[in-house]
């Protein structure tokens, strides 16, 4: 088991890692395991049509969750590798937070959380159009992970060559003494949450504003939410060579 050592808090949590990566895995080997029990060659009989959609849709979901964890290692990897690299393009982030607001509708609406979008039309740059998805798709995932019930409110707005998104919920929120630390690897505020997660997905948020030149803050207040600032200017491959 790992043990952590003095200052030496980045290096990987084996026991956290193998955990979350085991716990999807377990899962999807006994729904497929309960599944095969039920077929039975020598009748030529097998579970109903939709017993099996269901166990399909199960498993497809612990695939897509395994799928983004080892994702969040790999990107890690490639930030502690410096080969992080951003495909550049122009691109209307308004255009994009409205897909991403649709793409995420059915899942707010599945944690009933209702969500208000005020975001201003237009708004076009220079940025990498998945990287940014996965910088919007993170923090949407968050606050349905650490904020349900409770309202979500989206905006984005434009400042002269500045784009800002904001992302608030109104959860449970981060201590004071945490705000500094979650957007480092590993790092997860509530270590005894039962709510998994590798505490990757705020860290490589992070390293993809920054790749644009941006910024990511917190304000938060426990037990009232968490809003989350990010700053980017419109074209960050000007200040970036
Ligand atoms: P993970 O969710 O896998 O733990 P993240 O890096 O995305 O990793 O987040 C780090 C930590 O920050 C989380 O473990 C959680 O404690 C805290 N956190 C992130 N987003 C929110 C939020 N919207 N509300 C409250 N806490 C949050």
């Amino acid at each position: 088991d790992y043990k952590v050592t003095g200052v030496q808090t980045c290096a990987l949590p084996i026991s956290i890692a193998s955990h979350e990566l085991k716990t999807p895995l377990t899962t999807l080997s006994l729904q497929i395991q309960m599944a095969k029990q039920k077929v039975d060659l020598k009748n030529d009989t097998a579970p109903p049509p939709a017993k099996l959609a269901k166990v399909f849709d199960d498993s497809g979901r612990q695939v897509v969750r395994l799928t983004g964890l080892v994702d969040d290692l790999m990107d890690v990897a490639r930030i502690q590798s410096g080969k992080l690299s951003f495909t550049f393009e122009e691109l209307n982030l308004s255009e994009l937070m409205k897909d991403m607001t649709g793409r995420f509708s059915q899942d707010f609406a599945k944690a009933k959380m209702p969500m208000t979008v005020h975001a201003e039309e237009n708004i076009v740059g220079r940025f990498d159009r998945v990287r940014m998805e996965q910088v919007i798709e993170n923090l949407f995932s968050n606050a349905i992970k650490y904020a349900p019930e409770k309202p979500i409110d989206v905006s984005l707005k434009k400042d002269k060559t500045f784009v800002k998104i904001v992302i608030e919920d109104h959860g449970q929120g981060i201590s004071q003494d945490r705000q500094g630390q979650i957007f480092d690897k590993f790092e997860r505020a509530n270590a005894s949450s039962n709510i998994s997660g590798l505490g990757l997905g705020l860290y490589i948020v992070k390293q993809i504003v920054q790749g644009h030149s941006g910024s990511i803050h917190l304000e938060s207040l426990p037990g009232k939410g968490s809003k989350f600032i990010v700053d980017l200017p419109l074209d960050g491959t000007k200040l970036n060579c």
